[in-house]
């Protein structure tokens, strides 16, 4: 069995600065790579919501970053609309940039080397894995590690268009709106998300088989989607396009190179959601690290483990995703209607758990048996 001296960690986004933290609280040598000069820097071409139970589970200090709280959504299509709102707050909005420092702060603390301006070029990556450290590829949607190593391409990204916008008048700060429609947002969806009582993030992801611009495909949104809260007057204060990955690798582990995150496609394919997920795949995954330095697993082990752990959950999403990616929205809408008479805002508000569907399900289940 190879032997391992510590770990190089390619990416000092949430995901990776998420692994080095853990890494270096077990005491094992972590340094973590980034070609940016600051951590926060692009980070404000994400949106940040997050489950507040996922949020908690994943042990980034967060309190300082959260800007809004958000108790539920609307999603729209074909001139209908589903409200899902529970009692209680069920997601945070927060700073990325805050977080990505607050998580750098964390690694640091733990014991972690974050360098930063230091971009690892192709030649370097394989220079690097002769050596006796262990490779983390954390470098996101468009991984140099994975097209170094020879990994399995991503078969599908969403492309993305996010701005702000100073609006008149905010309709409920604490909903999110999805709007669904294939003819505008081809395969994904649009979305609004309230920061405060006037400034509204909006914006559209379509899949990569579109053949136009995320940034076109977000100007028809704005002009033709119904966005209610543009009435009345808004200003748009910045934008920014961007990348999800859609699909898993089908490996995220060769010799002593792994993927996590982005980089390995470990994102919700239902929202695009990647933190949660990503942040719980670098926990399997340095638990995994610390048996295969100790001598005690191997590191491929961790390719079973997380699609083990995850596996049905990414499945879920991926049906949901399928539905609402190929159905028209008209029908869509006449979902929403038909689903609203049978009880079901009622239904997730009580039990939703976009994080894990399988686990929503299951706890459906269980009380229904119960009862
Ligand atoms: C518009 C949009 C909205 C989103 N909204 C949400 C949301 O609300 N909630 C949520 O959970 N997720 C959301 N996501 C997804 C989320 O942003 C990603 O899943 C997450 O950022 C992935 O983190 P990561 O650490 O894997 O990769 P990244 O954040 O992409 O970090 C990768 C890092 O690697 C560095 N890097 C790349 N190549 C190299 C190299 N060769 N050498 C050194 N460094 C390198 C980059 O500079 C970067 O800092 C959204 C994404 C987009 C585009």
């Amino acid at each position: 069995m190879r032997s391992y001296g510590g770990v190089d960690i390619i990416g000092a986004g949430l995901v990776g600065l998420s692994l080095a933290r853990e890494l270096a609280g077990m005491g094992i040598s972590t340094t973590v790579y980034d070609g940016k000069g600051r951590v926060s820097d692009g980070a404000a071409k994400a949106s940040g919501i997050f489950s507040a139970a996922g949020l908690d589970r994943i042990g980034i200090p967060y309190r300082d970053s959260v800007v809004n709280t958000l108790n539920g959504a609307t999603l729209h299509a074909g001139g209908e609309a589903l409200r899902i709102k529970a009692g209680g707050v069920q997601a945070y909005v927060a700073d990325r940039g805050m977080l990505a420092e607050a998580a750098m702060r964390a690694a640091e603390e733990a014991g972690a080397e974050v360098l930063l301006n230091r971009r690892l070029s192709r030649a370097q990556l394989l220079e690097r894995a002769h050596g006796e450290r262990i490779i983390v590829g954390a470098d996101g949607a468009v991984s140099t590690v994975a097209s170094a190593f020879g990994f399995p391409d991503i078969k599908e990204y969403v492309l993305t268009y996010k701005a702000e916008y100073e609006v008149a008048r905010m309709r409920d700060r604490s909903m999110v709106g999805l709007y669904f429609d294939n003819r505008i947002a081809h395969r994904f969806f649009g979305w609004t998300v309230p920061y405060s009582e006037t400034r509204l993030e909006i914006g559209i992801g379509i899949s990569d088989r579109a053949r136009i611009t995320s940034a076109s495909a977000f100007r028809r949104f704005v002009a033709e989607g119904g966005i209610a809260e543009l009435e009345g007057g808004a200003k748009m204060v910045n934008g920014y396009a961007s990348l999800i990955p859609l699909t898993a690798r089908r490996r995220t582990v060769i010799g002593n190179v792994a993927l996590v995150g982005d980089a390995a496609g470990q994102v919700k394919a239902t929202t695009g959601g990647g933190i949660i997920f990503g942040v719980s795949c670098a926990k399997l995954l340095a638990q995994q690290i610390k048996r295969a330095i100790g001598g005690t697993g191997r590191l491929h082990e961790y390719d079973t483990m997380w699609r083990k752990r995850f596996g049905m959950d990414l499945k879920m999403h991926s049906i949901l995703h399928k539905y609402y990616s190929t159905v028209d929205s008209r029908t869509l809408g006449l979902f929403f209607k038909m689903s609203r008479l049978f009880g079901s805002e009622e239904f997730f508000s009580k039990y939703g758990d976009m994080d894990r569907p399988s686990l929503m399900l299951k706890r459906f289940f269980l009380r229904g048996l119960a009862r």
